[in-house]
């Protein structure tokens, strides 16, 4: 199945989810996941109407984007990656939002490459929520710290991120994601779930997702 095929089913599933959860469509932000796939799978996408992609690594994002963008300007570029702090300000150059923000020193890293670029982009606090510490994201205990050093160097939280053990059933730990989320967002309502991947999105969406990733089933699996 060709790309924009696969983009067709899953926003099929997407819309039935939604009308499952009883949430309207525009909630639920798409994100396409381009990571190692070459330009040439990334424009029948982007023919297709898809504007919203991800990357993990900031170095090929720097190396396939610049040009798409050129001739697709309202295309929104997502990192979902691990970020090193000595990447920061190229992230802060390239990207729209940064899913991956899980740590004081690139916290800091960030609040310094925003003063001087003076562009301010949007980052979801990931966090660890399986305790896993390969994959990144910010222990729980440590998430009230963090959210109150983001509010101080005045990088603007667009919410929360996780990456569930890819071995356990998913849905409790989007759940609790959502609750962490109520707990210390500013306002209700007023914070995201970055949220569920190809194999997990429709269960994702019935828990609040309102931005998920979807690689595989819309790229097929990587090399
Ligand atoms: C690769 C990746 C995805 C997409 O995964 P698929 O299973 O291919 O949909 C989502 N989120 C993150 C953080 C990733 O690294």
């Amino acid at each position: 199945m060709d790309s924009a095929a696969a983009l067709t089913q899953v926003e099929e599933r997407i819309a039935r989810a939604c009308t499952i959860a009883k949430r309207e469509r525009e909630e639920v932000n798409l994100i396409a996941v381009s990571k190692t796939h070459p330009v040439d799978r990334i424009e029948p996408v982007l023919e297709a109407g898809q504007r919203l992609f991800g990357e993990n690594r900031v170095q090929e994002a720097q190396d396939k984007w610049p040009t798409l963008r050129e001739q697709y300007p309202d295309v929104e570029l997502h990192l979902i990656g691990q970020l090193q702090s000595n990447k920061a300000e190229d992230a802060a150059a390239l990207f729209d939002v940064i899913h991956s923000l899980d740590r004081p020193s690139l916290l800091k890293a960030l609040a310094k490459a925003y003063d001087k670029l003076g562009r301010r982009v949007l980052c979801f606090i990931q966090v660890d929520v399986g305790e896993e510490d390969q994959k990144g994201g910010c222990a729980i205990a440590d998430l009230p710290a963090l959210i109150d050093q983001a509010r101080e160097a005045e990088i603007p939280l667009l919410g929360l991120m996780c990456i569930p053990p890819a071995d356990k059933e998913p849905a409790p730990f989007f759940a609790l994601l959502g609750e962490l989320a109520k707990r210390h967002e500013p306002k209700p309502g007023a914070w995201g779930l970055s949220m569920g991947m190809s194999s997990d999105y429709e269960t994702a969406i019935m828990l609040g997702a309102t931005h998920i990733r979807v690689g595989s089933a819309l790229f097929g699996e990587r090399g």
